[in-house]
């Protein structure tokens, strides 16, 4: 859970998880188990067609909550359930405690249930009643007083030696760091409370309208006894989990699994229809009482919000968190507050409020992997930096990003700032491309990766001398969409891309009005300058002059592409043209093999052995996964696959700067895993990603060569 008071407090805790040896080992062995679980799981299946169901079916729910909340009732009751609605957490906290009062309940026994996390239900009954934690990993947790890490595997942040130590605590007796003895211990001590418990609390995963039926699953079989054994059991469910039919709760339970830990169906799937028949001590007619308390807290209100009611369709399979680079560093504790991983960021923000979610927000490094195997669809980063935004717009903007957004929209002066530090960088370059004696006050966390000096001559102000000749009967009107890093720190990416162009029909042109993507001040909540600048360059590149408007960065491809229609699509003028031009961008691999068709002929082939680090916002913003690939090996280079290649490289642009420990030890994991392939280049597509990867080898000492992709090719054409 989220203690931090202010960003330097959070900090502090991200050092600390990075600096937990176990943790970090036990995360990086659980994503790389991960990635193929999920792989083999979806095998034989069209996951994108599973997911847009589940969406369909979650949807339909959202609009027609309050609905079949009365259907559900109306049958629940009709089955002999007590149904309730709680508007707050606390609501539903006091009636669950009132209902064990009533029914003079002592012993609680409980099953996983994120919502009853939600609502800090343990917090609320432990003084006054005995509460029992069964799922192995919430009985751990609840045994440290402690908050879950995981939201399907609680206490996968614990070593079996922490957990002996923890045993041997609770039972007053040695215990060996055995895993099947440590299982036997805890089942030993939970079956003695599973028979004395007097009540039963339990989560569910559906609640099916149509018949009443709470659908469960699980893998330890704990749920079952929770709601079978005692006398009363009370389900607390949020009202997002409501669904027409048990055709639709089947279409969920089909990507639920597999989503979360690669399983085609989970070990147990209870369905639970009305009270059932009950033999435990002190019961009536052998019938169990039944009690089931919907939670609202803030979810109807955002059922009603355009942008944010998609978080409703989160199904809490946690494979938001399982992907995530920034989750893979420090864990659950510091990756959210309950909800952990992307969804957390967004719903500690409307379950917990401002003050938990505002540091969290930040540690976002916008690589979209989350929005990339979500069951649900939901477009988790935009939602995050949509917090970021609200967040700063109720508490203030903090000075630097306003300063940023104020110099990045005025282009002019922009430019005027990148040549005068050119001048005054001469002092701490030493005569190399890297700022070497850069001063402490700049450099604070920075050193893990050398950084680049600025070019000496911006590419604006070659394009003159490096235009290629306009073709006679040119084939493609290209606009050439630059970047700031491109332009000031690395033209002769662009000038190897010109290169790779030529004797290909392409008439290219370079806008002069056109100013940074104004990706950067979108990540530090600063949208109304990054709706400004969006302005700028549709503006300085009208859409209906070319084919096509090519940029060499990732970064830029992705933001023109798919942020530009959210940020100024309502623009009464250029807002006609934003999606035409958006639609006509395009990213530099694909253009030349996929347009071009550039061929074997063209290169010199060198065999040197070549990997690829595909740019987040190349292979998940894009689409662009085999077009790098392609060229690599039609230029004559000799391709190896690295295992991690579509995994973050930690550069995340003004993110390695706010949070430069998390940065530096994933771009650590990949360089490891580039090192491991033995290739003596390693490319890749994006400016960001060459400064951080060209940077960290640098600073390693390492042989493996960092290159743009356009620079490998330009070197190898004839
Ligand atoms: S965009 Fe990347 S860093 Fe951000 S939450 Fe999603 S997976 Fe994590
Ligand atoms: S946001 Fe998506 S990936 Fe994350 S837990 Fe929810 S459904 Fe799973």
């Amino acid at each position: 859970m989220q203690k931090a008071n202010n960003l330097k407090e959070y900090k502090r805790e991200l050092g600390e998880a990075l600096d937990n040896d176990f943790l970090r080992k036990a995360m990086d062995k659980f994503a790389v188990a991960y990635r193929s679980a999920r792989i083999n799981a979806f095998k034989g299946h069209e996951e994108e067609v599973l997911i847009h169901e589940v969406v369909r079916v979650k949807d339909a729910g959202i609009d027609n909550m309050m609905a079949l909340y009365e259907e559900f009732k109306t049958r629940a009751q009709a089955a002999g359930v007590h149904v309730h609605l709680a508007r707050t957490a606390h609501e539903a906290n006091e009636l669950i405690a009132n209902i064990a009062r009533k029914n003079a309940c002592k012993k609680i026994i409980k099953s996983k249930s994120m919502t009853a996390e939600e609502t800090l239900l343990n917090h609320h009954l432990e003084p006054e009643f005995e509460v029992t934690e069964t799922d192995l990993g919430e009985w751990i947790i609840q045994l440290r007083h402690e908050g879950p890490t995981h939201m399907v595997m609680p206490a996968i942040h614990l070593s079996r030696h922490q957990v002996a130590d923890l045993f041997a605590d609770v039972t007053a007796r040695e215990q060996k760091p055995d895993i099947q003895r440590l299982v036997k211990v805890a089942r030993r001590e939970l079956r003695a409370k599973f028979t004395q418990a007097d009540m039963g609390i339990s989560g569910a995963n559906v609640a099916i309208a149509k018949t009443g039926t709470l659908g469960i699953v699980t893998n330890e079989g704990n749920a079952r006894l929770v709601t079978t054994l005692p006398r009363v059991h009370v389900a607390l469910v949020g009202l997002d989990k409501l669904c027409a039919s048990l055709q639709d709760a089947l279409t969920i339970l089909r990507v639920l699994p597999r989503n979360a830990t690669g399983q085609a169906i989970t070990s147990y799937v209870t369905w639970i229809t009305g009270a059932n028949q009950c033999l435990a001590r002190g019961t009536e007619k052998n019938k169990k009482e039944m009690h089931i308390v919907f939670l609202d807290n803030g979810r109807t209100q955002l059922a009603r919000d355009p942008l944010f009611k998609q978080v409703l369709r989160c199904v809490r399979c946690g494979a938001c968190a399982n992907v995530c680079p920034v989750y893979r560093m420090v864990g659950g504790h510091q990756m959210g507050h309950v909800y952990i991983g992307a969804i957390g960021l967004i719903l500690t923000y409307f379950f917990h409020g401002r003050d938990k979610a505002k540091n969290l927000v930040q540690n976002c490094i916008n690589c979209e992997a989350c929005k990339h195997v979500c069951a649900a669809g939901i477009d988790l980063p935009r939602l995050i930096k949509e917090i970021h935004t609200r967040i700063q717009d109720e508490e203030g903007h903090p000075l630097t990003s306003v300063l940023l957004g104020k110099v990045l929209k005025n282009r002019k002066l922009f430019h005027t700032l990148l040549r005068t530090a050119k001048a005054a960088q001469r002092p701490i370059t030493g005569g190399t491309r890297y700022l070497s004696h850069l001063p402490q006050i700049f450099a604070r966390d920075q050193d893990f990766r050398a950084l680049p000096a600025i070019a000496k001559k911006p590419f604006r102000d070659m394009w003159k001398d490096v235009r290629p000749p306009k073709p006679a009967h040119p084939k493609f009107k290209v606009a050439l969409f630059s970047g700031c890093v491109q332009d000031f720190v690395y033209p002769e990416q662009l000038e190897a891309g010109i290169k790779v162009l030529a004797h290909h029909g392409v008439d290219l042109d370079f806008p002069m009005g056109q100013t940074c993507c104004g990706l950067p001040v979108q990540m530090m909540g600063e949208k109304q300058a990054a709706r400004d600048v969006a302005l700028q360059n549709v503006t300085a590149i009208d859409p209906a002059d070319y084919d096509y408007i090519l940029t060499l960065c990732a970064s830029c491809a992705s933001h023109l592409k798919n942020n530009y229609p959210f940020l100024v699509g309502d623009e009464p003028i250029v807002g006609v043209k934003v999606q035409q031009f958006s639609d006509k961008v395009m990213s530099f691999s694909s253009f030349v093999n996929d347009i071009l068709q550039v061929t074997r002929e063209e290169f010199n082939p060198s065999g040197r052995t070549a990997t690829f680090h595909s740019p987040c916002h190349l292979c998940r913003g894009m689409g662009v996964v085999h077009a790098p690939h392609e060229l690599i090996e039609k230029s004559g280079y000799r391709f190896v696959r690295a295992d991690e290649e579509q995994v973050c490289c930690g550069f995340g642009g003004t993110y390695t700067s706010k949070f430069p420990q998390v940065s530096q030890q994933i771009l650590n994991n990949k360089l490891d895993d580039v090192e491991k392939t033995g290739a003596e280049l390693l490319l890749t597509e994006c400016p960001g990603c060459v400064l951080q990867l060209r940077g960290g080898m640098e600073t390693r000492g390492s042989r493996v060569q960092v290159l743009h992709i356009a620079e490998a090719l330009a070197r190898a054409k004839k």
